[in-house]
C-alpha cells in the first residue's frame, strides 16, 4: 500500500518519464523530416550558428552592435520564412518541429509556478481511488444501486421494524454522514450478507466523488500491514507514511473488524488509531459481523466506550441477501 508521499514521488517520476518520451519522439521527427529535406536542417545550423556569431559581434563598437543585431534580425527572419515556405509546400504543419504536451498548462510538470496543475490532482484522484480497493466495486455498489426492494418489508417483532424499514434507516444515516462529514463516525453490525459491505462501498464512493481521500481496508488487511510495519524490515520513513496515511485520511473504513485473529497487539492499535482519529477530528466507518457482547469480549473496554460512546451504530438484519440473489438467479 502506497501512501500520500509515494503516490506524489511516483506519479512525478511519471511526468519525468513522459517528458524524456517527448523529446525523444520530437528527435526522431525531426531526424526523419531532415532526412526528406536536407534543407530544413541546415536552416536549424544556421540559425544556432547566427546566435554565437552575433555574440562576438556584440565585442565590438556600439554602433556595430546596432548593425549587427539588425543584421541579425533580418537574416533570421529571412530563413524563418524560408523554412515556412517548405513546410508550405509539403503540406507539413510547422508544428512538427515543436515539442508536444499531454498537458499544455503545465508542459507535463503537472505544476505551474508553485501550485499543482489539474492534470496532476486528477493522477492523484486516480491513484487514490484505486488505493481506496474500491474502484470496481463502487461502480455496482453505491448510493444510486441501493435497491431497498431487496429488503423483506415483513416486520421483525424483536426488533420492532421490518429489514426494509431499517434498511431505509440506515441508508438515510449514511448518506447524511456522507454529505456532512465532520468528523462523525459509524459502527455497522450485523450478520453476514445484511449489506453492511454494500453500504460501506456507498460511502466511499460519495466521500471520494466529494474530492475526499478514502483508505479502504478488511481489519485484517490493517492490521497485517501494521505487524508488518512494526515488526518486519520496514524502514522508518516508510513506517512512519503508513502510520500518517492510516491516521489522517479523510475517511478510514475498517470492514468486517472481529474476523482477524486479535492479540493485545489489534487491540491496542485499533484503540490508537480510533483515539488518535478522534483527536484530528478524522471519521472512521467500521463494520463487524459481530454482536456488540462478541465485541466487548475480544476488544477492551476502553476501545468499546469509544465504539459505542462516540459511534452512531446501526445494526442490520433480515435475511443473508447474498444467499438470496445467489438463489433468485
Ligand atoms: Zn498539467
Amino acid at each position: 500500500m502506497a501512501t500520500r508521499a509515494q503516490i506524489y514521488r511516483e506519479i512525478l517520476r511519471e511526468y519525468d518519464a513522459l517528458r524524456t518520451r517527448k523529446a525523444a519522439e520530437l528527435r526522431e521527427r525531426k531526424e526523419s523530416l531532415y532526412e526528406r529535406f536536407p534543407r530544413l536542417a541546415e536552416i536549424e545550423e544556421e540559425l544556432s550558428l547566427l546566435g554565437i556569431s552575433a555574440a562576438r559581434t556584440a565585442l565590438g563598437s556600439p554602433e556595430g552592435i546596432e548593425r549587427a543585431v539588425q543584421e541579425l534580425k533580418g537574416r533570421q527572419h529571412k530563413l524563418a520564412a524560408e523554412r515556412l515556405e517548405i513546410f508550405e509546400a509539403a503540406g507539413i504543419s510547422p508544428r512538427v518541429l515543436e515539442m508536444e504536451y499531454d498537458c499544455e498548462k503545465c508542459h507535463d510538470t503537472g505544476y505551474i509556478e508553485e501550485s499543482p496543475c489539474v492534470c496532476l490532482k486528477r493522477r492523484v484522484m486516480d491513484r487514490l481511488y484505486d488505493q481506496s480497493n474500491v474502484r470496481d466495486v463502487i461502480r455496482l455498489e453505491n448510493f444510486d444501486t441501493f435497491d431497498l426492494r431487496l429488503f423483506s418489508g415483513e416486520a421483525v417483532p424483536e426488533e420492532g421494524a421490518s429489514p426494509k424499514e431499517n434498511a431505509q434507516r440506515n441508508l438515510k444515516t449514511a448518506m447524511a454522514f456522507a454529505e456532512d462529514f465532520t468528523g462523525g463516525n459509524l459502527l455497522l453490525y450485523g450478520g453476514t450478507g445484511r449489506g453492511k459491505t454494500f453500504l460501506c462501498n456507498c460511502i466511499a464512493k460519495d466521500v471520494l466523488e466529494r474530492g475526499k481521500n478514502v483508505l479502504y481496508l478488511t481489519a485484517g488487511q490493517m492490521f497485517k500491514q501494521l505487524e508488518e510495519m512494526r515488526f518486519g524490515q520496514s524502514e522508518d520513513e516508510e513506517r512512519t507514511e503508513w502510520d500518517e496515511e492510516l491516521l489522517d485520511v479523510d475517511l478510514l473504513i475498517i470492514d468486517d473488524l472481529g474476523t482477524e485473529f486479535s492479540t493485545v497487539f489489534t487491540a491496542s492499535e485499533l484503540f490508537r488509531i480510533i483515539n488518535d482519529r478522534k483527536l484530528r477530528k478524522k471519521p472512521v466507518v467500521i463494520s463487524t459481523n459481530l454482536e456488540i457482547p462478541a465485541l466487548m469480549d475480544q476488544y477492551s473496554d476502553r476501545v468499546m466506550s469509544r465504539l459505542i460512546g462516540e459511534y452512531t451504530v446501526m445494526k442490520f438484519f433480515g435475511e443473508d441477501m447474498r444467499m438470496k440473489k445467489k438463489y433468485q438467479k
